[in-house]
């Protein structure tokens, strides 16, 4: 089968390699319709993720059918249209029995990064019972390839850890496909004000188009005065980092009101400073999550309802054999105007 593979940093190919076969009997092998790219396929690129050796196959996003199940299989059988997890979780062990499957001692975040990944014809799914969904009739495949990672991540790590309440006002220092889908799932809680922070205008323009109440460019304006111009001098109820950078981090903390929240969705891979001397009398909290994807079945309701749209965020569509392309496209996504990419492999 032909494969997304990585072959060390900045060295990544779309070539032929041996279709995965079942190892264990709680296995299924998924054939993929439909997966897209993540930033975090694009860190791996950068060499900035260790666990990932030559060899791999990326991705850890998608929607396909099974086509083969191991003995232990229950839940699922051949021909179920199915959504893959980004996260494995095994249901069983201390941290799955708490929700937090993103630590599950034998699963966690494996898919495209310690086992071959979801950018291919095929994929073996280990845990399967736990860690696949199946989709309903009427949802959207394309829509539902949001639900794998972006829609949880946004919603878990920023909007639930977030605690938006109706009426709240809330910013979003971050208008990529993580912040814009936190846009799209705070408007869940009805909040009274989202503000979207960003150096990018074409991004805030999607932003305003999703639901955005205000934008600030913070290349032209700085972002603490913008904030608080527009809550009274107050600062916002609830501030959600969606970037992964010190001086994004920062923002939250400059335009945090007293009660408030900050939620980091972010991947950070620099020491970033905590304000205490300015956060210590102010009654906040700080959380950090990384995705557990204890929201995936409430997600695809709200989507199968219409509720919620997430193919709002799909700008460029290719098929499996364009990924090359569709990595171009990604990668460079400001010169692209692209947010999320759709790799189809059926229909081109
Ligand atoms: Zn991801
Ligand atoms: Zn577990």
């Amino acid at each position: 089968m032909q494969a997304l593979v990585y072959h060390g940093r900045h060295d990544f190919r779309w070539e032929e390699k041996p279709a995965p076969r079942l190892q264990q009997p709680g296995d299924a092998i998924v054939r993929i319709t439909r997966t897209t790219i993540c930033g975090t396929d694009l860190h791996i690129l950068n060499g900035d993720v260790p666990t990932v050796t030559p060899g791999r196959t990326l991705g850890h996003e998608g929607v396909g059918v099974i086509v083969e199940r191991g003995s232990d299989v229950r839940n699922f059988d051949v021909g179920d249209r199915v959504l893959i997890s980004c996260i494995t979780s095994c249901g069983r062990c201390d941290y799955c029995r708490r929700q937090m499957y993103s630590h599950c001692t034998s699963g966690g975040w494996i898919l495209g990064n310690k086992i071959d990944g979801t950018q291919a014809e095929m994929v073996r799914i280990p845990l399967a019972d736990t860690s696949l969904y199946r989709l309903p009739e009427t949802i959207d495949e394309e829509a539902a390839v949001m639900l794998s990672d972006t829609l949880p991540t946004s919603y878990e790590c920023g909007v639930i850890n977030g605690a938006i309440k109706p009426g709240d006002s809330v910013a979003i220092v971050g208008a990529g496909p993580i912040g814009l889908a936190a846009l799209l799932t705070a408007q869940l809680m009805s909040p009274g004000a989202v503000i979207m922070i960003d150096p990018n205008a074409q991004r805030l323009q999607v932003a305003k188009e999703l639901g955005a109440t205000h934008i600030v460019d913070n290349s032209k304006d700085n972002a603490e005065s913008a904030v608080m111009g527009l809550t009274n001098k107050m600062g916002v109820d609830v501030a959600i980092e969606a970037v992964g950078l010190p001086e994004t981090f920062d923002i939250c903390q400059q335009i945090i009101a007293p009660g408030g929240h900050i939620a980091n969705i972010g991947v950070h891979g620099k020491p970033a400073t905590l304000r205490l001397e300015r956060l210590w009398d102010r009654n906040i909290s700080i959380a950090t999550r990384l995705v557990d994807t204890a929201t995936t079945s409430t997600l695809i309701k709200t989507v199968a309802s219409g509720a919620l749209d997430p193919s709002r965020l799909i700008t460029h569509r290719f098929c499996l054999n364009d990924m090359m392309k569709a990595y171009d496209a990604f990668g460079h996504a400001v010169r692209e105007k692209a947010i999320k990419v759709i790799i189809n492999a059926t229909g081109c």
